[in-house]
């Protein structure tokens, strides 16, 4: 788990994170297109009935920008609300095509367009502007930058060091790829309903945390398409931290877990009361998901590094417990073999509990 701490004006780092990647679809869907060049258009319906509609061009895309991408949504989410007064007395509404808002066009706002063309600096006053940009340009990536002082699309007129980011959602970013020495069924970008379970919870550990700890309630958490899901923070305190208070937002939720080699790990007890929660919110989920779907017991890499976390009083028992289930099941050819060696491990902890 990652924060996003891109927050100054020379970086443009936050594109793997922050895009709204279409990429990974156009990957895909040219993919297919390789295999249809090998059929004729009526050739490749009659095949695959649908298939077709789905080949990547920009044609396509322009109308998807067109009719569907919710550009309005975006404008209200990312205008928080601050929208420019029609007069003194009356605040338009929020869902009028030509409301202006100074925060949403302060935001910058990147298109990575066809053959890698890469744009900084836009920023737009309205929905509809937004939109319109989007539907001339066809961009095939957005990225979300910081909001700053002046409008974006004005940052010649300033010198360098008079345009500087004032505000940006604080952006944690999970990645699939993180699970790949747990998960038995996916690795690298690749993800299935199985092991979507593990961004899953590490979303709503991190909700937690930052309700319960920081009085922090507004998170968006988006799949990006690709191999992560973003959480986007968006409480105005989020919105205003620094990069130190990034940091350290970041360090509060990690917790070291060494490397395979380091083999001893020691948690102090008791638990810390955020570790301790953390662990009782997980403990369920780890017994489901990890021992009994994942099966990560009937891998002896795993089986190893289990034992390398028990206690020395109770380990020698375990291992030898273990080396008998493990000989047998070989002989055997019993594939539940990992579960079995997880309720043998439970009955020890048990008894070695109650001494
Ligand atoms: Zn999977």
């Amino acid at each position: 788990m990652e924060v996003d701490q891109e927050f100054n004006q020379d970086s443009k780092n936050s594109k793997a994170d922050d895009q709204i990647d279409l990429e990974d679809a156009r990957a895909k869907l040219e993919s297919n297109n390789d295999e249809n060049q090998i059929m004729d258009r009526g050739q490749a319906q009659a095949a695959a009935p649908g298939l077709a509609e789905l080949n990547f061009d920009s044609d396509r895309l322009k109308i998807f920008y067109d009719r569907i991408f919710p550009a309005q949504l975006f404008f209200n989410w990312l205008s928080y609300n601050r929208m420019k007064q029609r007069d003194h007395q009356t605040l338009q509404s929020i869902d009028d095509k030509d409301i202006a808002s100074d925060y949403f066009y302060h935001r910058e706002f990147t298109f990575t367009l066809a053959n890698d063309i890469y744009c900084r600096y836009l920023s737009f006053k309205t929905a509809d502007e937004f939109k319109s940009a989007l539907v001339s340009r066809v961009p095939h990536k957005i990225d979300l930058g910081a909001v700053y002082n002046i409008s974006p699309q004005r940052h010649l007129q300033a010198d360098k060091k008079s345009f500087v980011p004032m505000e940006k959602e604080v952006v944690f970013d999970i990645d699939m790829d993180s699970y790949d020495d747990i998960r038995q069924c996916c690795s690298g970008a690749k993800i299935c309903q199985r092991c979507w379970a593990f961004p899953c919870l590490a979303a709503q550990l991190i909700t937690m945390i930052l309700k319960d700890d920081f009085d922090i309630h507004n998170i968006l958490w988006v799949f990006s398409g690709r191999r992560g899901v973003h959480g986007w923070v968006c409480d105005s305190e989020a919105r205003s931290m620094n990069n130190e208070m990034r940091s350290a937002l970041v360090q509060y939720m990690s917790l070291n877990l060494g490397n395979e080699n380091n083999e001893r790990f020691t948690l102090p007890s008791p638990l810390h009361p955020h570790l301790l929660r953390a662990f009782k919110m997980l403990y369920p989920s780890f017994e489901n998901i990890v021992i009994r779907d994942q099966d990560v017991l009937s891998v002896p890499k795993h089986q190893l590094r289990f034992l390398q976390f028990l206690p020395q009083e109770i380990r020698t028992t375990v291992e030898q417990k273990w080396n008998h289930i493990i000989s047998v099941a070989k002989s055997d050819n019993d594939d539940q073999v990992g579960h079995k060696l997880w309720e043998v491990w439970l009955e020890q902890y048990k008894l070695w509990a109650a001494q």
